[in-house]
């Protein structure tokens, strides 16, 4: 039989918007002693807003954000929203085909007659095209038409609002490590670690490398459990390699939300001090 403990644990986390899929995990929930974070969605809103447009080799801003909306316009990725949103008109999507979407790299598709790539750095080195390093702060899809650099356009996200709380709280519950994992570049990830003052994190990581920086994290974490926490689609093997696997409810793809151990309501990254605190008192209550 199941101790009573158990249901008084997983329908408290429920009434606080945390779902715990099942009593078992709240014995992980309480030897938690590393949380990964995702950054995208998870630590950030995952609401990007064009901040910059580079035209380049007779490229207009104009024609830059209008080519770059068409290439994104199959995606569901939070920078193909953003740059649909500050495009702002109706897609030409029936110019758009072959349409192929490169994890962790971008896309490419054929708009018109033209074979468009836009990405980041990683993809543009693949296909060999000439084109600007810069050290900006925010993400950076870079557009390429026929092999010809069109230029860039910088993207931001913000902070959600608790973050900042969200990591000041697990130390203060003990929880040393706190590592975020993320595709994005080096300087946007320095920049978010710096703000939540994270103990450590992984950049330009593509899904692969994602679950490779889970499984050396397992092995360094002694007797300690691991959480993950994320929400893309692609999250979905790393929050299934993690001890506890969680994902933001609101914001997640329906892959992260069925592969997670515990679902994450409010999408407030707080909310994961918490799930370890109920998990220690149930703990405490069924010994
Ligand atoms: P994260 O770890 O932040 O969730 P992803 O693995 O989803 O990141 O993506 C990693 C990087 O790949 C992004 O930061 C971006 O540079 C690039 N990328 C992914 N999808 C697209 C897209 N649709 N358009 C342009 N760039 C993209
Ligand atoms: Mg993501």
């Amino acid at each position: 039989s199941i101790p009573l403990g158990y249901f008084g644990g997983v329908g408290g986390a429920a009434k606080r918007g945390v779902l715990v899929k099942g009593s078992t995990y709240l014995d992980t929930l309480a030897a938690v002693n590393t949380v990964v974070f995702d950054k995208t969605g998870t630590l950030t809103q995952g609401v990007f807003k064009v901040t910059q447009i580079i035209p380049k080799n007779g490229f207009t801003e104009e024609k830059l954000l209008a080519l770059a909306a068409q290439v994104e316009s199959h995606s569901n990725h939070p920078v193909a929203q953003s740059i649909r949103t500050a495009y702002g008109r109706a897609i030409g999507e029936s110019q758009v085909q072959d349409y192929k979407e490169i994890a962790g790299h971008g896309i490419q598709a054929k708009v018109g007659n033209q074979l468009v790539i836009a990405g980041n750095d990683r993809l543009l080195h693949r296909e060999n095209i000439a084109h600007d390093v810069c050290q900006v702060d925010g993400t950076v899809v870079h557009l390429a038409a026929n092999g010809t650099y069109a230029g860039r356009i910088i993207i931001a996200d913000e902070l959600k609002e608790d973050a900042v709380e969200a990591i000041r709280s697990l130390r203060k519950i003990g929880v040393e490590k706190t590592i975020m994992l993320t595709g994005d570049n080096q300087s946007v990830a320095d920049g978010v670690a710096r703000q939540l003052g994270l103990s450590g994190y992984r950049a330009e990581l593509l899904p692969e490398g994602k679950v490779e920086a889970i499984e050396q994290i397992l092995r360094e974490s002694g007797k300690g459990k691991v959480a993950f926490v994320g929400d893309g689609i692609n999250d979905a093997p790393v929050i299934a390699r993690a001890d506890v696997g969680m994902a933001m409810g609101g914001l997640g793809s329906d892959a992260a939300i069925e592969t997670a151990d515990v679902v994450i309501m409010t999408d407030a990254p707080s909310k994961i001090a918490e799930a370890i605190q109920i998990g220690r008192k149930t703990h405490r209550i069924v010994i």
